[in-house]
């Protein structure tokens, strides 16, 4: 039987963009973001034609509303494009059904359609602090992601996973313990911790580059974010999150399906602007001109065939994210041909040096491997 399908819908909005995003995503007025709705509903209805006629029956379980800011489109527009997706694709009853929403930007009428559509909601939050909110140029205060938080739970929400980020300048190791204490007090059943990339392109990278980020507002040394890594485990663990991905942790049971389903390679289509899939053996990727993607005027989406190893570096260095790694078994099933066939140099080499560890058909990333993982998981690529 052929395995289920996931979907992510992105959301190219936002209020204003932070200081350091990089994403694809942009401030709006109503007429766009209707306009937007219904290209997406265009997009959704020629794909759920597609698969019903080459993989009928093939359902979805996993639906992810993604941007951008998922939540400062108009709550009736959001119906629209997930009636579409029931209407074109049959979804299982059970689905993780994830939105993103930004502290601050919950009307009544998102949060009742959180409350009729949604299963699972990731808050951007990123600081606890004023001053760590203010530096990333975040539109909301920590009050503001508390009413947010607490809105959520009230409309029933039982998985809610909040962002936050290390790293920032000023920040510090003191600021990032409070961080996540004060998070973990609230209990969300998942946490993303990841650190500060200053990419080019952001204002971030102009102050970066004209040594702006001194004094007060320095970046943490590599030391201290050294120790924040450490401690973000440690704090995490005692407050009962287990670590299943690189920055990923969670309470039993509630790791993301949607996101495991990018490390495991199971496909997934993405819609909207700049979106990508994975199916049948071709990566997609859809354009990034928002003018066009509105008018229906674009080219694309680009496509990239892989071959047998691009699927297999991806499967190594995708899986090893994941704290439970790469099986055995599935790579043979998979590619017709052992993982130690085509790896054995370089898997018998990392584990004599306690990079990686092997259970039961499994080999995964030890804690020193976790801690060199770009480096550990560049040595899966054959150039
Ligand atoms: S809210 Fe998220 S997507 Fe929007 S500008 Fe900020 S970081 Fe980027």
């Amino acid at each position: 039987m052929k395995d289920s399908l996931g979907l992510y819908l992105h959301f190219p909005f936002c209020v204003r963009k932070c200081a350091y995003c990089d994403f694809l995503s942009a401030p709006a007025d109503e007429a766009a973001k209707y306009r937007y709705a219904a290209a997406l509903k265009k997009e959704i209805a020629e794909a759920g034609r597609m698969i019903a006629e080459t993989c009928p029956g093939r359902t979805v379980d996993t639906i992810f509303l993604g941007g951008g800011t998922p939540s400062v489109m108009p709550a009736d527009a959001l119906i629209f494009v997930m009636e579409a997706v029931r209407g074109h694709f049959p979804v299982e009853p059970d689905a993780e059904i994830t939105m993103e929403v930004n502290p601050g930007t919950l009307t009544e009428g998102v949060l009742s359609f959180i409350k009729e559509h949604i299963n699972r909601v990731s808050i951007g939050l990123q600081g606890t602090h004023e001053e760590e909110l203010r530096i990333l140029g975040r539109i909301h205060s920590y009050e503001d992601f508390l009413a947010s938080f607490r809105a959520v739970r009230e409309a029933g929400i039982k998985n809610i996973s909040v962002d936050l980020m290390s790293g920032v300048p000023g920040q510090t190791e003191k600021m990032w313990e409070e961080d996540l204490r004060r998070v973990t007090e609230l209990g969300p059943e998942h946490i993303s911790a990841y650190s500060l990339i200053i990419e080019e392109g952001t204002p971030f990278f102009e102050a970066y580059a004209r040594g702006a980020f001194s004094g007060k507002c320095a970046l943490p040394d590599e030391e201290t974010e050294r120790r924040m890594y450490h401690r973000t485990k440690e704090i995490l663990a005692e407050a009962g999150y287990q670590r299943y991905e690189i920055s990923n942790y969670a309470r039993d049971g509630f790791a993301s399906r949607h996101n495991l389903r990018y490390w495991e390679r199971r496909e997934y289509l993405g819609f909207g602007l700049g979106a990508a899939s994975l199916f049948g053996h071709v990566r997609r990727s859809n354009t990034r001109d928002l003018a066009g993607y509105l008018t229906g005027s674009f080219t694309g989406p680009e496509e990239e065939r892989l071959d047998t190893r691009a699927e297999m570096e991806e499967f190594m260095f995708l899986g090893l994210r994941k704290t439970d790694g790469v099986s055995f078994s599935e790579f043979e099933q998979y590619f017709g041909t052992s993982m130690e066939a085509v790896y054995g140099e370089v898997l018998a080499r990392q584990l004599a040096e306690g990079l990686l560890m092997r259970g039961e058909d499994r080999v995964f990333l030890t804690e020193r491997g976790l801690d060199l993982a770009n480096t550990v998981m560049a040595e899966y690529l054959m150039d």
